[in-house]
């Protein structure tokens, strides 16, 4: 795994609204890809909590390996210990196809007071314009990019006019503003985990140790059991 740390600077101009963050993903299992990168978001835009949001049906790619109830028990032994990390059911709660702009909708209806952060990697954004409802999603949200390692933000097409019309340095309103952030840079990912332990080799570091025991104490993504696709 290569590992580049980045050193937190406050980028947000709070204007008085409190920001949270939000943070989907498959999380087939959560690792330090997810976690490391959102302590950066965290500090860096100064939130007061972000999150953490297990999808129940992914709507751009292939059915999970595992249930959605392991995933987010995974989420949940990963995220106990910080504070501001939140553990959210909102997608698993409403079943069906976990598209982004119906959590925003409901987090809007839950937290109407707060700014809401949409976190997500280079690689989910460069996705963006295939999103369900994306231009509904730029009413609720403003949108973190996370560097990933290996991945670019576009320079050319849709998006990168889209980047260009709304990419700003600091939130100075609630929703519709993007902003790319140079968090620590680890190069990991579910599908690297869950191929390390179908072929036996250590996941030790990759994914805290209450997430590697969970793994291994119900022997999930063992090669047995690979294949077997979980739909929830
Ligand atoms: P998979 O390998 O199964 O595709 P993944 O590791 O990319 O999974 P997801 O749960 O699909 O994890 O990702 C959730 C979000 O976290 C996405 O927005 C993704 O871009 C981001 N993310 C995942 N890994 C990293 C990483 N190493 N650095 C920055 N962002 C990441």
């Amino acid at each position: 795994m290569r590992v580049a740390i980045t050193r937190p600077a406050k980028q947000v101009d709070k204007q008085n609204i409190e920001w949270m963050g939000v943070f989907g993903g498959t999380f087939d299992p959560i690792h330090y890809g997810h976690l490391r990168p959102a302590q950066d978001v965290l500090e860096q835009l100064g939130l007061t909590r972000i999150h953490f949001i297990p999808c129940y049906q992914p709507v751009h790619r292939g059915i999970p390996q595992v249930s959605s109830t392991q995933r987010a028990q995974m989420v949940k032994l990963a995220i106990a210990d910080q504070p501001a990390f939140v553990f959210d059911s909102t997608e698993l709660d409403r079943q069906g196809p976990s598209y982004m702009v119906d959590t925003l909708t409901r987090l809007k209806q839950r937290f109407p007071a707060a700014g809401l952060v949409l976190m997500m990697g280079v690689d989910a954004f460069a996705k963006f314009l295939h999103w369900h409802q994306w231009q509904r999603i730029l009413t609720l949200a403003n949108i973190a990019i996370m560097h990933r390692p290996g991945e670019q933000l576009p320079d050319t097409g849709e998006l990168a006019d889209l980047l260009a019309k709304r990419q700003v340095r600091v939130f100075s309103q609630p929703a519709g503003q993007l902003l790319d952030l140079a968090v620590t840079q680890l190069d990991l990912s579910a599908t690297q985990i869950r191929d390390l332990i179908q072929h036996n080799h250590p996941i030790d570091g990759l994914v805290p140790s209450a997430v590697q025991d969970f793994i291994y104490t119900n022997k999930l993504y063992q090669k047995d059991s690979y294949g077997i696709k979980c739909s929830n």
